[in-house]
């Protein structure tokens, strides 16, 4: 008999193995293993899987930075314009002549820095 874990949210399911559980961080997606309850199809990621995910995230410099960054919007005659915060500049390598693609979730706006 293999043992059973009850889930902790429903109290009612059992929690199953699963190699597919998705976290987003700030609009990137990572896949973890972990245990999804058959219920409420609640996910459940083991410490080290999460330490995992923290460390690639970290990698990726969206962990441990101030990912919020305040800044103004200037408004001109042919538009507004958004000006890179320099430190994002110097930590992205940008050079300033990059094309870029928006991307718009909501209220939050996503920038895709693509090649120059
Ligand atoms: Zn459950």
């Amino acid at each position: 008999m293999s043992k059973t874990m009850k889930c902790p949210s429903c109290e009612q399911g059992t929690l199953a193995p699963a190699s597919d559980i998705i976290s987003e961080i700030d609009g990137h997606f990572f896949v973890e293993v972990g245990d999804r309850c058959a219920q409420c199809g609640e996910e459940f990621i083991g410490e080290k899987e999460g330490q995992k995910m923290i460390e690639a995230a970290k990698k990726l410099g969206l962990w441990g930075e101030p990912i919020k960054l305040g800044r103004k919007l200037t408004k001109t005659s042919r538009g507004i314009i958004f000006r890179l915060p320099k430190d994002l500049e110097k930590s992205l390598h940008i050079k300033g002549n990059e094309h870029i693609a928006f991307s718009r979730a909501g209220k939050r706006i996503y920038i895709d820095i693509l090649s120059a």
